[in-house]
């Protein structure tokens, strides 16, 4: 179990759509492994393997912040079935440090997927998980928070990044700031 480094936006991993997983190997468990390393050591909510730089569609999330640890989702190639609704919130993310963004999201998901030894499961979250699991099946469709605001936002805060590099220092949300990064 290795925590690996996060990958930082605008690196090209992040906008490459990450490839399906055909084949439990050893190499995915491993996988599996350091991303939840990697997860615990950044203290977000999940990571997703293109986050550490692997183009495979591999996602981890923890979203009980009160009880780190009992419930981890190790999800493979997870699509969205179902949608609910529509919510606004403050997002972080660990491969744009310090940036806090309104994002537009659905209220409540369904998501099909692989578990770690392969077995179809189906999982529901609405709020943080619900958020989360949007969240980092974006990063495995090549899609980070920032290609979910408007362009002029975007081309703002893509400036400010490319001139002061990171920790972004102004959070562009309304809302409260919360310091939790989701992935
Ligand atoms: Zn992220």
């Amino acid at each position: 179990m290795t925590a690996r480094e996060i990958v930082r936006y605008p690196a090209p991993v992040l906008s490459t759509p990450a490839e399906a997983v055909s084949e439990i190997t050893a190499e995915i468990e491993s996988l599996f492994d350091d991303l939840i390393a990697t997860m615990y050591a950044e203290n977000g909510v999940g990571v997703a393997a293109p986050q550490i730089g692997v183009g495979l569609r591999a996602i981890v999330i923890d979203a009980d912040i009160e009880n780190r640890g009992e419930r981890i989702l190790k999800l493979l190639n997870p699509e969205i079935v179902a949608t609910e609704g529509e919510v606004i919130w403050p997002e972080g993310c660990l491969s744009i440090p310090g940036l806090v963004l309104d994002v537009k999201r659905h209220a409540h998901v369904e998501v099909v997927a692989l578990d770690e030894i392969g077995r179809e499961i189906r999982v529901e979250g609405s709020s943080l998980l619900g958020v989360a699991l949007q969240h980092e099946i974006d990063h495995l469709d090549g899609k980070v928070m920032l290609d979910r605001v408007s362009a002029i936002k975007r081309a703002m805060w893509r400036k400010k990044i490319a001139k002061h590099g990171y920790p972004v220092e102004m959070a562009g949300s309304e809302k409260e700031e919360r310091k939790q990064a989701l992935g």
